[in-house]
């Protein structure tokens, strides 16, 4: 069963909030910088598309339960939408939309050929088995399948997704096409078309971002301190890559803790607790402490790679790092911004800092298209040359137009994504 919905409200000072209002207001500061019209700005502001599902479940006891999800596609004007999957008992529409919008960007940003796309189930998976949780992936792709495909909207892993869901994702389309498509997602297991690197590859262009951010500033990486919240798919690896870089990671939080040490944690031991334990909380390696401790520790680098909206304007002015690097998606409100450029701090934002999965991502699409799969060394040559060289660009510009990182970063990213629209023109 589909229901598609109206779009709502489409200035944040019109009622929405959240991640949709921070998402549109940067995007009303950048259609403002580069003197666009209100009706381009009602465009990019709008998605595309967006279907919402019904998803009857089969508990594993027999009873059933419903669960909703979403699939938003925000622009296809530079090619197929792309954007992950989200498992999460936080999900909503708005915050769906806003991931896609915010995936527009990145895709332009990175130059990589598509639109921006987000899909979010409002389920939280640590209640239910694999077999639940395949039968849900499974009715959602089904509900979906009109809409997806290599060369209309390919989904990824993204909070409480993993490379399972893809490979279930993938199968259940390929059936009801009657042949293998790998094209259809990205973030499979290698052994059923996923690309090498791609497990990591947000995590290692986080940390390519926040090497060259620190040098930047002054600061050699070697002698750097960081803190990292969320030790998920993005998280651990990013702090893993910081400890190889020579940078002492200080603090690291997840959902029910974080922990703490000031000569830094040993983080190969804390990712085989973690996987011991499914969490960072009791690591003998470190002190407990609350949770925003993490956001707001003496340390040079932060690492936010959790959630939306945790550095507020309530928490913004107590951030001592110096240099801030967006693992997650949407993670600083536009007053924290603020406060944030105002104590001189630099954020590095989501649509460049993590733009690594989706740079993996597209190297995967390529290469399960051609049939031809590349090493790992080709893979990480290419992400770094990518995110370096995006790195610079961003930079350049915030530099020439005397604005902050973000602004930059998402005028170049609309202005490629405005472009591509004038140029094809309206139909009909
Ligand atoms: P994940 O589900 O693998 O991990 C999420 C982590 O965050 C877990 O450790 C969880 O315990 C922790 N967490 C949740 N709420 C928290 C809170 N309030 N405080 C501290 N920790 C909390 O998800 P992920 O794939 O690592 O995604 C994390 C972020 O990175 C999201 O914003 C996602 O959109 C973004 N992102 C992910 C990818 C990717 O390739 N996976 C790519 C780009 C951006």
């Amino acid at each position: 069963m589909t229901t598609l919905h109206e779009p709502d409200t489409l200035d944040a000072s019109l009622g929405a909030t959240g991640p949709l209002a921070d998402a549109r207001t940067q995007l009303r500061e950048a259609t403002t910088l580069l003197g666009y019209d209100e009706g381009l700005y009602q465009m990019l502001a709008t998605p595309r598309r967006e279907v919402t599902v019904s998803i009857p479940l089969r508990r594993d006891d027999g009873t059933t339960e419903l669960f909703v999800g979403h699939r938003v596609q925000h622009n296809f004007s530079r090619g197929p939408a792309k954007g992950g999957l989200r498992y999460s008992p936080d999900v909503t529409l708005d915050e769906v939309r806003a991931l896609a919008m915010w995936m527009t960007w990145k895709c332009a940003l990175l130059d990589v050929p598509y639109g921006g796309a987000k899909g979010g189930v409002t389920i939280d998976p640590r209640n239910y088995s694999q077999a639940e949780l395949e039968r849900v992936t499974r009715r959602y792709t089904s509900e979906i399948s009109p809409l997806i495909g290599p060369e209309r909207d390919i989904p990824a892993p993204d909070i409480g997704t993993d490379e399972k869901t893809m490979a279930w994702l993938m199968d259940t389309y390929s059936v009801q096409q009657g042949h293998t498509v790998l094209g259809v997602t990205t973030g499979k297991p290698i052994s059923l078309g996923g690309s090498r690197g791609r497990a990591t590859a947000t995590s290692r262009g986080v940390v390519h971002v926040a090497i060259a951010a620190l040098l930047s500033r002054g600061i050699d990486p070697a002698d750097a301190t960081a803190s990292v919240q969320g030790f998920g798919k993005v998280g651990r690896y990013a702090a893993r890559f910081l400890a190889d870089a020579g940078t002492r990671v200080l603090a690291v939080s997840d959902q029910y803790g974080a922990v703490h040490s000031a000569a830094g944690l040993d983080v190969p031991a804390l990712e085989t607790h973690v996987d011991a334990t499914g969490s960072v909380v009791g690591f003998a390696g470190g002190d407990a402490v609350p949770a925003e401790a993490v956001l707001e520790a003496e340390v040079d680098l932060l690492v936010p790679a959790a959630v939306e909206g945790v550095l507020r304007a309530d928490n913004a002015s107590r951030v001592r790092a110096q240099v801030i690097v967006e693992g997650a998606n949407g993670p600083t409100t536009p007053e924290a911004d603020r406060i944030l450029q105002e104590a001189g701090r630099l954020v590095v934002p989501d649509i460049l800092a993590n733009a690594g999965g989706v740079i993996v991502s597209y190297f995967e699409w390529v290469q399960a298209n051609q049939a031809y799969w590349w090493s790992e060394n080709e893979v990480e040559d290419r992400l770094a040359e990518r995110m370096l060289a995006a790195w610079d660009s961003v930079n350049t510009a915030a530099t020439r137009l005397d604005v902050p990182l973000r602004t930059a970063a998402t005028c170049l990213a609309v202005e490629r994504v405005a472009q591509a629209h004038q140029l094809r023109g309206l139909y009909p």
